[in-house]
């Protein structure tokens, strides 16, 4: 389990090799994102709190990349955090996501991006739920759903 500690090991010293990577020009991911997605994940903007798909849904399943399709999160560690924004405590797995220290707006915040394609999904906090401690606040647009499937 990553905590914040991890975390900031992650932005200053480097972060884990991801298991594969996507690389694309912006004329490439213009095209096969909508323009919300694209000024979120390649522009690294904010959606407005509140307005994303996915913020208070619970359906179980697995959440991946918009942009390379790379699972990121999945619903078991998904919380309601009232922030706002889709809110979770662990990536899927220790490689998936990447961190960058982000000194913009003059806050010292640690940036959130996917580990395969570099797409901005939001920032991480150490007041997340035990044990943890983490809560990776993340743009519903960065988010694509990919719904558990009951086998019958
Ligand atoms: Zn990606």
């Amino acid at each position: 389990m990553l905590t914040w500690k991890d975390v900031i090991n992650f932005s200053v010293n480097g972060n884990p090799t991801p298991n594969t990577r996507v690389e694309k020009s912006n004329a490439e991911w213009k095209s096969q994102l909508s323009s919300e997605q694209y000024r979120i994940t390649r522009q690294k903007s904010t959606e407005a709190p509140h307005s994303g798909a996915h913020c208070s849904t619970l359906e179980a399943g697995k959440y991946n990349c918009v942009c390379c399709h790379a699972p990121l999160f999945d619903s078991t560690i998904k919380f309601e955090s009232s922030s706002g924004w889709p809110s979770f405590t662990q990536p899927i797995k220790p490689n998936a996501i990447k961190y960058e220290k982000d000194t913009a707006f003059g806050m010292v915040r640690v940036e959130v991006m996917c580990n395969t394609c570099d797409s901005h999904l939001g920032h991480v906090f150490p007041d997340g739920p035990e044990p943890s401690g983490l809560r990776y606040c993340v743009n519903s647009e960065s988010l694509i759903l990919e719904k558990e499937i009951n086998e019958q």
